[in-house]
């Protein structure tokens, strides 16, 4: 299973796949691969054309703007492709299954490399461990737990706003009223002091305690919101249950060192079966209740501004831990650091992700502000220009 685990990401994180950006040939021959993967694990096709489901959409010209699906493709287009499988075990209900498989290419706006030449972004982490993990879990699925049927999707275009996920849940190949709860998994492959995130374990009243039932070896780090970075969110806003796993932030994350041999693939054989044990348990409950989780109106602000930070999603403290700071943004130059913790920003107090992005959508480009932050246990004040 480690051998397959490691295979896959091979493939997918090579630099002839050019970094997998949706609409490009990379994509293209990534997208082959699954299908033939599907194939090996002896999945029906569940796309519009085989495995395949296209989409087109016309890119977007400026950041506020929402991407536009298109019925045809046309010079001004961009076709992403969804790789479909499913299992068929003639129940009345499915689980999803899914992870992205489309990266950055060479980078582009959304990259965090100041490198002077452009370089392929392979992605290892981010997504090629999810989509080795989902199709570890098909293998183990395939041949036990026949009380659901179980439908794989590998996703593009979530780079560019979860357009894969948003365009399958509005174009479904299977009734939506029949999917019983959805597995996200992005950026599973960096286990490290077995410190494992799960977001949504809010959206059904049952997940907590399963979670914790099965945990042996976790530190597990748990939030209750359906909404999230990734394509967990366009299944919750259908009003689905959601678990969305991931192993943290780090240095790596997009610039072209997160690659193949940063990877802990014992740490994705220990995420695997933790996850197959918990939808093992959770196979006798028929359909799960759905829940959704507080505040989703303010969950997701529409940012003008950006401080160049990554912030620590596995901190669980109070504030805002910044990971890393990138080059030529307000952050550096207000001297933010590493390890600091943002704790207040324009008056307003931080204390998690989701107060600190309330807090940012505030600003606009040119605004001036005072942040205050605690680095080694002191507060520290810094004026910040965006
Ligand atoms: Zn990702």
């Amino acid at each position: 299973m480690l051998a397959s685990l490691k295979s896959d990401v091979a493939f997918l994180a090579d630099d002839k796949l050019e970094g997998r950006q949706t609409g490009t040939e990379g994509e293209k021959a990534a997208a082959a691969y699954l299908v033939q993967r599907f194939q090996e694990l002896d999945l029906e096709p569940k796309g519009t054309d085989g495995y395949i489901q296209m989409f087109n959409f016309k890119p977007k010209t400026n950041p506020h703007e929402d991407v536009k699906f298109t019925e045809v493709s046309s010079d001004s287009t961009i076709v992403g492709r969804n790789v479909l499988g499913f299992i068929d075990n003639k129940s009345d209900q499915t689980i999803v299954i899914g992870a992205h498989y489309d990266h950055l290419g060479y980078g582009g706006e959304d990259s965090l490399f100041r490198g002077d030449e452009k370089a392929i972004h392979n992605g290892a982490d981010d997504n090629a461990s999810g989509v080795a993990l989902m199709l570890n879990l098909a293998s183990k699925l395939r041949a036990t737990n026949v009380n659901n049927n179980y439908l794989f999707i590998a996703f593009s275009g979530e780079e560019m706003g979860l357009l894969g996920s948003n365009y399958f849940v509005k174009n479904a190949t299977i009734d939506v009223a029949k999917m019983n709860y959805m597995i996200n998994m992005d950026m599973v492959g960096r286990l490290k002091d077995s410190a494992l995130a799960i977001y949504g374990t809010g959206t059904s009243p049952i997940f907590k305690q399963t979670l914790k039932s099965h945990n042996n070896d976790f530190k597990l780090v748990m939030k209750e919101s359906g909404v999230g970075p990734s394509d967990h969110t366009s299944f919750y806003l259908a009003d689905l249950p959601v678990l969305h796993f991931f192993t943290g932030q780090h240095n790596d994350y997009h610039k072209p060192s997160d690659d193949t041999e940063t990877l802990n693939y014992e740490g994705m054989e220990s995420i695997s079966t933790y996850i197959f044990n918990i939808i093992s348990d959770l196979n006798d409950n028929g359909k799960l209740a759905f829940r959704k989780t507080k505040n989703e109106s303010e969950e997701n602000p529409r940012f003008k501004v950006g401080l160049g930070v990554i912030p620590d999603y596995m901190y669980d403290g109070k504030g805002m831990r910044v990971d890393g700071v990138s080059e030529g943004k307000p952050a550096i130059a207000a001297g933010i650091k590493k390890g600091d913790i943002v704790i207040e920003l324009g008056g307003n107090k931080v204390t998690d992700m989701m107060s600190y992005m309330k807090a940012l959508s505030a600003f606009k480009k040119g605004d001036k502000t005072t942040v205050i932050l605690t680095r080694s246990g002191k507060e520290v004040k810094a004026e910040i220009q965006f």
